[in-house]
């Protein structure tokens, strides 16, 4: 019973059978190849817009050298206090920019609004005295497993323009987000105002594969400099790209999010069922957030269920239970099963 994170399953074996077949024969080193062609194309279909896409191997090469492309090293990046880019990355954001501040809005379940965002703006407006605000940077799904409505986003994108900033998406969960919505991924991004995005794919199925993706292609060269000053040019690209490939084909990325997040959805139903047992917050992507009695949480522990603590009160516990799309049915009943005792 692992519900630590979603990658602490493996990778789907439609992506490990397409890195068998992109062992076959030679390519072009650097990107340069037939499959990262592929993906481009099947990316730019997708998303029905002229894109730039950048294979890299972690989400926080995708996160800070986009952030790095749209943000000055005097910039001011808006985020939320709870956001991968502020407490998960070990301040790369702030390097990879060359000294950008990172700064924190409060906001419920996870989300910043543009009322957080029109409140800050005034403490960045003393000209060069303080940071210039450049970048707006949303998680989607969030970290606490909660999702922005398009009309959401469009509001924050609107705040961020209107201020003369840009909008990051971390999509480190995109997938996730995306068939919660039910819209297509141009609805979810450029059409609501998203200037660039990091298009998570590892944790939904892949090894190492996540692909930053501008929806303006001016930011090709920029990029592309600092991905190899990274370090983040993979030479035997085709590598993380047939992992893309693999992971669009057939809806594989749509599928394996359609189950995480049903099974999240049975987990949450059936904890929030018990008593003493209440969800912290709405579950809507493939994360589940439940105050249980300590004793519970300790009961769980004993059995083998891993996951994590989030909050603390004297008499109970917020548990934090990520799906992944392996997660076996079985695994989720068992829980339900042993928190009932
Ligand atoms: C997992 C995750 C990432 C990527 O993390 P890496 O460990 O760098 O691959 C980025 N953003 C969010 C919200 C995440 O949950």
């Amino acid at each position: 019973m692992n519900f630590a994170s979603d990658n602490a399953y493996g990778a789907a074996p439609q992506i490990l059978a397409a890195l068998s077949a992109a062992n076959n024969g030679t390519e072009t080193s650097y990107g340069e190849d037939a499959v990262t062609a592929r993906v481009t194309g099947k990316l730019t279909a997708l998303f029905e817009h002229a894109i730039a896409v950048f294979p890299v191997v972690t989400g926080t090469a995708a996160n800070s050298l986009a952030l790095a492309t749209l943000c000055p090293p005097y910039g001011a990046v808006f985020c939320h206090r709870e956001s991968h880019i502020a407490v998960d990355e070990c301040a790369a954001p702030e390097f990879f920019t060359g000294g950008a501040k990172l700064v924190h809005l409060d906001g419920e379940d996870g989300k910043i609004t543009p009322a957080a965002i029109a409140a800050m703006l005034p403490h960045y407006a003393r000209g060069v005295h303080s940071p210039k605000p450049a970048v707006v940077s949303i998680t989607q799904a969030s970290e606490v497993g909660t999702i922005y409505s398009v009309a959401e986003i469009r509001a924050i994108a609107d705040a961020a323009h209107n201020s003369g900033m840009t909008l990051h998406m971390d999509g480190a969960r995109f997938a996730n987000a995306l068939v919660t919505l039910g819209c297509t991924p141009a609805e979810m991004t450029w059409k609501a105002g998203v200037d660039a995005l990091s298009f998570g794919a590892t944790k939904n199925g892949a090894l190492c594969a996540e692909a930053v993706i501008f929806f303006d292609t001016a930011h090709t060269q920029a990029f592309e400099y600092r991905r190899k000053k990274a370090g983040h040019l993979v030479s035997k690209m085709r590598f993380i790209s047939a992992q893309l490939d693999a992971y669009l084909e057939n809806d594989l990325w749509l599928s394996n999010a359609r189950r995480a997040n049903a099974l999240a959805r049975r987990l949450g139903d059936g904890l929030a069922a018990l008593p003493g047992v209440t969800l912290a917050g709405p579950v809507e992507a493939n994360g589940v957030f439940a105050w249980m009695p300590k004793p519970v949480a300790a009961r769980l522990r004993e059995r083998g269920a891993k996951f994590y603590d989030w909050a603390q009160e004297p008499e109970r516990v917020m548990v934090r239970l990520v799906v992944s799309f392996a997660t076996p049915e079985a695994d989720v009943a068992k829980f339900i099963e042993t928190a009932k005792g």
